[in-house]
């Protein structure tokens, strides 16, 4: 909140009392005396005027008894992170920013601007508490539970598809079906290359080896084009993939037709990977539901959370079943300990399905509020050039999890790090985008199968940053981060 500084205005013809009252009026705990040109010369304090009382001045006595003091101040356009430092450094509360002319601009307010907006966080809806005190007071603390048969009905017919299984994380979810769709060492799996690594982890998990593909400029997400070329590759070397991993990238759908009937014609199951995209839609259907199965992820920054949580869907029954069996340690049907099979501790807790049958209720509201937090920095930043708001095709119905674009410094006259690591100075938080993972070293070797000629995800990584997207942002920080950026974008 800014304070309007005038208020706090004193002069040396400024009595004592008139000091005290103003003060004692106020919540910033100090005036800021200034000359008849209203430059600033030094802030004065409760203890100031105690002081003077304590030497003997009257309560009719003005400030022009003051001492010279110099006070901290600092110049006007300072950063949040520097001025904080020197609040600090110095103790203190309240910074006045002062500018050429020795007038003072604002007063910074340590409540004010000691708390960073962070990328995206979780928001709690009401009724979470309400699943978890029911799993409290029906002592339903173990794995499993109603809240998790809950859960996944809920799931499940909120995104139509037949059948859910809860687990402890998406990539838990991502690891079951790879190892169910049968993936071995030496098997390869393709997988799109711009994305979080736990899109491609799980099939070295199993001893498979990802062969990435890469993005097309209209969604950002997988390239029917590459995965052609990656298929024809594949066919004239003899080999085919295992599976293939379809991503969509901050929320929003890939072009799901188009990737599945490639992939039917090679006979090779999707596994949609849709750990952002919980509320999107393709061409009008829920995001999720068009490989063989699909994966949610209800991690802490995610769109809707349980703090930490996955979701294996399915129209496949069989399928959601096995993964429910390798998910609680593969226990055979025998009243004695029978293993017959490898299996994993993946379950979720009926404690943390509660959180999540709380969150889906307002699932819809997230989305909507997330989409117009990227309506809102598109909008207010309309007129700067050099910006590319990541594209939404007229299939897509994106959740904008993460408010993505891309800038190009030959345009805007600085680079997306050089933003980020300004943003940072003013404590924002915006991220660049996935580091794609044909270059990251634990993956080094793997092929890549291009759109063109060279890597669409390599172009958007380079260029491309993450702005703060949380569904909980005021609309007084979404304005902050929008001036900020302005301010940087115009070179101030
Ligand atoms: C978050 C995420 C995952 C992993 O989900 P967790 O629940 O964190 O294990 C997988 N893929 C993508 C694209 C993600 O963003």
């Amino acid at each position: 909140m800014m304070i309007d500084v005038k208020e706090f205005y004193a002069r040396a013809s400024t009595t004592l009392r008139q000091a005290m009252e103003t003060i004692n009026a106020s919540g910033m705990q100090m005036l800021l005396l200034v000359d008849a040109q209203d430059r600033f010369e030094r802030t004065v304090t409760d203890g100031d005027l105690r002081r003077l009382l304590l030497n003997g001045a009257e309560m009719g006595d003005t400030l022009a008894q003051l001492p010279p003091l110099a006070s901290i101040t600092a110049p006007d356009g300072i950063s949040r992170k520097a001025a904080l430092a020197v609040m600090d450094q110095h103790e203190i509360n309240h910074l006045p920013l002062i500018d050429a002319d020795g007038r003072i601009v604002r007063v910074l307010n340590r409540r004010d601007i000691g708390t960073p907006i962070l990328l995206s966080t979780p928001h709690m809806g009401e009724a979470e508490l309400h699943f978890v005190e029911e799993a409290f007071r029906t002592n339903w603390i173990a794995p499993l539970g109603p809240n998790v048969d809950a859960f996944e009905r809920e799931v499940a017919d909120l995104v139509g598809v037949g059948h859910a299984a809860a687990l402890s994380s998406g990539t838990a979810a991502i690891h079951l079906a790879v190892r169910m769709l049968g993936v071995k060492p030496g098997d390869r799996v393709f997988c799109s290359t711009l994305t979080f690594a736990a899109s491609a982890n799980p099939i070295v998990y199993e001893g498979g080896e990802p062969v990435f593909i890469d993005s097309e400029p209209g969604s950002w997400n997988m390239s029917p084009v590459a995965l052609e070329r990656a298929f024809d590759a594949a066919q004239a070397e003899s080999w085919m993939p295992r599976a293939v991993i379809v991503v969509n990238l901050y929320g929003q759908s890939a072009d799901m037709d188009a990737l599945v009937e490639i992939c039917d014609r090679h006979g090779v199951p999707v596994i949609e990977d849709a750990a952002e995209s919980l509320g999107a839609r393709y061409k009008g259907k829920p995001s999720g539901i068009f490989g063989r199965m699909g994966i949610f992820s209800f991690n802490g920054n995610k769109i809707i959370t349980t703090s930490g949580g996955g979701m294996l869907v399915s129209d496949d029954e069989d399928l959601i079943k096995q993964a429910r069996f390798l998910a609680t340690q593969a226990r055979d049907p025998a009243p004695h300990y029978q293993h017959s099979q490898i299996g994993f501790n993946y379950r979720m807790s009926n404690i943390l399905a509660g959180v999540g049958r709380g969150q889906l209720q307002v699932l819809g509201d997230r989305v909507e509020a997330r989409r117009g937090v990227f309506e809102a920095y598109r909008d207010g930043l309309a007129d700067i050039p050099g910006l590319e708001w990541m594209p939404e095709p007229d299939w897509s119905y994106s959740t904008r999890w993460l408010s993505a674009l891309t800038i190009d410094p030959a345009v805007a006259g600085i680079s997306a790090n050089q933003v980020i690591a300004r943003l940072a100075e003013e404590m924002i938080e915006a991220r660049p985008v996935w580091k794609p993972m044909h270059q990251q070293p634990v993956f080094a070797g793997c092929r890549h199968f291009a759109h063109g000629n060279t890597s669409v995800a390599d172009q958007i990584f380079d260029a491309g940053l993450c702005m703060p997207s949380g569904s909980n942002m005021s609309p007084a920080e979404i304005a902050r981060i929008i001036d900020v950026m302005r301010g940087i974008l115009k070179g101030r």
